[in-house]
């Protein structure tokens, strides 16, 4: 058993606070990880919040982590002591079932074990990356290649691969107008991915307040969502739409702004539900499809793909001392564009 410092939510809406925790002893399979930098995710604020429901506390909240292998167990192939690594939003699934075998890990048939927040395989609680160490098995280990600086490529680890794998999965790219809603965390990941991989890219936010900004990464056309007047210039225009809102959005008037056959893929994560017209989707033949993060294998993928095209996110850099602020300035679409703690100041 390691020690280590630690950032918790110590009861559900309660600020974060140092704290100190266990880490379990490097198994055969197991690295141990000097964290370096952790993002601020919206899901770290949902779930310490109980936004999605009962939770478990002490929480220590953290899914995209990128830091330096520090010892390894004898079984370990895949790495070695100083080696760059990220982690995301899972630790470990059943690695048996179809999709576990597909490199879907993230739809275990029988749940992967979340980061945070979830009981692993011994029934312990897992405790996430606003901490100093980590022991992850190996097989939910990433490596971060050397052209990627650590600070910029921890929100890769959710943010990017999140709106990563949809834009793969309907092969967003030349030819093809891919529409981008809400400018926040994920929204500036999928910005840059759909423009690196050649795509027409429209940023829908709620104001033009970020039009500059959303222009520098990459966006052709940006507009706003509070306009009416948008709807009207962009009906039947996209092949792809992908909604990264943290709230309830009107998805009918979403819809209508796709192409016939185009799909609308949410990968926003509200509190509340929505409802919906069905008619939005029998006319013109859509798809309102959801995704959630990616499988191992295409998490490598990602982070591969943007050490080719030197993407790395927009970062503001905070100590730990500044989460609890940092929190409500992301609950009002105040970060441009994700909060990074440099977990040297637990
Ligand atoms: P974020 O940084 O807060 O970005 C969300 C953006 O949504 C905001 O910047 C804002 O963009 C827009 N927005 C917020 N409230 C809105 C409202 N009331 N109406 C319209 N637009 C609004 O959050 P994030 O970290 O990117 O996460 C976004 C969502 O994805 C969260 O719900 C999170 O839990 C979820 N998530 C899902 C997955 C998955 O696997 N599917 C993975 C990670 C996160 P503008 O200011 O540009 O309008
Ligand atoms: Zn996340
Ligand atoms: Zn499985």
């Amino acid at each position: 058993m390691t020690t280590t410092a630690a950032y918790a939510a110590p009861a559900a809406k309660a600020p974060l606070e140092r704290t100190i925790i266990e880490r379990r002893d490097v198994g055969e399979f197991d690295v141990l990880i000097d964290i370096k930098f952790a993002g601020i995710c919206h899901s770290d604020i949902h779930q310490a919040r109980e936004g999605w429901g009962e939770a478990i506390f002490p929480m220590v909240p953290g899914h995209e982590i990128a830091g330096i292998v520090a010892e390894v167990g004898p079984g370990v192939t895949k790495f070695k002591v100083g080696d760059r690594v990220g982690v995301g939003c899972m630790v470990d699934s059943c690695r048996e079932c179809e999709n576990c075998v597909a490199g879907l890990e993230q739809y275990c048939l029988k749940g992967n074990v979340g980061t945070y927040n979830a009981l692993d395989k011994n029934g312990e609680p897992t405790y996430g990356g606003y901490s100093q160490k980590i022991v992850v098995d190996e097989a939910f280990t990433l490596r971060i290649p050397d052209g990627l600086s650590l600070d910029v490529a921890a929100p890769l680890l959710c943010a990017g691969i999140t709106t990563y794998s949809p834009l793969r999965h309907w092969n967003a790219g030349p030819g093809k107008k891919v529409a981008v809603i809400g400018l926040g965390g994920l929204g500036h990941m999928g910005v840059k991915l759909a423009h690196a991989m050649g795509a027409e890219v429209t940023v829908l936010s709620q104001s033009l307040r970020k039009k500059d900004d959303g222009l520098k990464l990459g966006a052709d056309h940006y507009y706003a969502t509070s306009d009416p007047k948008t709807f009207k210039e962009l009906a039947g225009t996209f092949d792809l739409i992908v909604s990264t809102v943290s709230a309830p959005m009107d998805f009918g008037a979403l819809l209508s702004l796709l192409k016939t056959d185009g799909a609308l893929v949410n990968v926003g994560a509200p509190e509340e539900p929505v409802s919906l017209n069905l008619f939005s989707v029998i006319a013109g033949r859509k798809t309102l499809a959801g995704s959630g993060i990616g499988g191992i294998q295409e998490t490598q993928e990602m982070l591969d793909f943007c050490a080719t095209h030197g993407i790395g996110a927009e970062i503001e850099l905070i100590a730990a001392s500044e989460i609890n602020d940092a929190y409500e300035r992301v609950v009002s679409s105040d970060v441009r564009y994700r909060f990074v703690i440099d977990t040297a100041t637990i």
